[in-house]
């Protein structure tokens, strides 16, 4: 069921919307200033964030423009400005920051909130689904992951890619390590498969870069390499990488294999 959080100082209108969401089958998260809402939203993944403008220590505004601007959240998170300010300057601010709708405060009873919530995450649902038929993903949700595979041997490219695709997974082939990098910073992918030895750009510098940046340091990293010392081998595991193959020694289903473990976790 959609989680919602909902900021709102006054425990006792809290608690309506609570019990009001709670018996239509919502979860309700309640918050009281920016900073508990930016707190919320980084340890918590919400459907939809109902952002009052006016709030003691940090504005919803700025709440607004940190979460879909700076990078430190996940900014595909719905946020509807729910708020009695209704000047259109202040609108079409919030919109400029990324809002995703408004909703006037005094306009709404707390049933009439439900309905109007329930409304725009059916429409949020739908313009989605809408955005992956356009790009021609349809059928997308049944991928089971993307996966970027970056190598510069044709041979390892196609066999380790084929075993992946074939076990459903979304897979993007990279041939160069420079390219590889640029991809994985700019993409979400699941699990990155990296060679080490490649022209332009070696494995060990795109793993130190994507665990040095704040938006791939989570993701999970393969590296497959065809002859390393077991020095250089505990080097790389040592760098935060979840395996490391010896692409000469593995058959593409164990890749495949493991791939499917880091995608439970
Ligand atoms: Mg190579």
């Amino acid at each position: 069921m959609a989680k919602i959080l909902l900021v709102e100082d006054d425990p006792m209108i809290a608690e309506i919307y609570q019990n009001k969401f709670g018996s239509v089958g919502f979860e309700v998260v309640t918050a009281k200033t920016g900073k508990e809402v930016l707190k919320y939203v980084s340890q918590d993944k919400f459907d939809l964030v109902l952002l009052d403008m006016v709030l003691p220590e940090m504005s919803g505004m700025d709440v607004l423009k940190e979460i879909k601007g700076s990078g430190n959240y996940d900014k595909s998170v719905k946020i509807i400005i729910f708020s009695n300010l209704s000047e259109l300057e202040t609108q079409q601010e919030a919109l400029k920051n990324g809002a995703d709708g408004f909703i006037s405060k005094n306009q709404y009873s707390p049933s009439e909130l439900v309905g109007e919530i329930q409304r725009l995450l059916n429409q949020f649902a739908e313009q989605e689904k809408n955005r992956n038929r356009q790009e021609g993903n349809l059928g997308d949700n049944d991928k089971k992951g993307k996966i970027l595979l970056i190598e510069d041997e044709e041979i390892f490219l196609e066999m380790f890619g084929k075993k992946l695709e074939d076990d459903g997974y979304e897979v993007t082939r990279a041939n160069n390590g420079a390219w590889g990098a640029k991809e994985a910073l700019e993409g979400d992918y699941d699990v990155i498969i990296t060679d080490l030895i490649m022209p332009a750009m070696s494995g060990e510098e795109i793993i130190a870069k994507l665990k040095s940046d704040e938006k791939t340091k989570n993701i999970p990293i393969i590296a497959i390499s065809a002859s390393v010392t077991d020095e250089k081998e505990t080097e790389i595991r040592n760098m935060g990488v979840e395996e490391f193959f010896s692409k000469t020694r593995i058959v593409p289903s164990d890749l495949s294999r493991r791939v499917g473990e880091l995608l439970k976790k």
